[in-house]
């Protein structure tokens, strides 16, 4: 399933593949979201993705996430957003906020003029807290990069949420307080339990 509706958004499904592995992932416990079966058997190209979504706007808004993390997909994001875009779009993106240290470069002012909104997996209040719940491949290094990448995301996209799950060890208030910080919104994701 490439794009699946839930509420008034439509969610785009661009890739399974992700450098973390989080305690808490829906990827562990489901198949998929809503009923629908997220596993894909490959990758979309940016033409099927378009062509998945249709009449853009007929939704509030069109959200790359995953059942992954959407921008190691990062020119498919472009691609795809800029013409949904075109077409009247409001995109959003879902992220760890990895892709920097991903790809090794700056990608956030790519996203520019073509991602309204993202929204960013902080889920901890520091390094080491993070790397226990989400176990990213770049170890320690993952938390300083996402929040270099908030940073860079509130110079370059309109709105920029940082999130969390509402986990017991978590400590919201700090995590709120980094978003401020940074010049971000803040919200609280519900867990999903198994
Ligand atoms: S970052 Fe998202 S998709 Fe990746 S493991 Fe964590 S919860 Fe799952």
């Amino acid at each position: 399933m490439i794009a699946y509706r839930l509420g008034n958004s439509l969610y785009l499904n661009v890739t399974n593949r992700c450098t973390n592995s989080c305690e808490f992932c829906i990827r562990k416990i489901a198949d998929g979201v809503g009923g629908y079966n997220l596993w894909l058997e490959r990758e979309p190209a940016a033409d099927e993705v378009v062509d998945a979504v249709g009449d853009p706007t007929r939704y509030d808004e069109i959200v790359f996430c995953g059942y992954g993390e959407p921008l190691v997909r990062l020119d498919v994001v472009k691609d795809a957003g800029r013409r949904l875009k075109e077409r009247g779009a409001r995109i959003r993106v879902d992220t760890n906020g990895q892709a920097n240290l991903f790809f090794g470069r700056n990608v956030v002012p790519e996203l520019e003029g073509i991602v309204d909104a993202i929204s960013i997996s902080l889920n901890a209040e520091n390094a080491e807290k993070y790397v226990k719940l989400c176990n990213p491949v770049f170890g320690e290094r993952a938390y300083y990069a996402i929040l270099e990448f908030a940073r860079e995301a509130v110079k370059h996209i309109p709105r920029v949420t940082l999130t969390v799950v509402d986990l017991p060890e978590v400590d919201l208030k700090a995590c709120e307080d980094i978003a401020r910080s940074i010049g971000a919104g803040f919200r609280v994701r519900h867990h999903i339990r198994s």
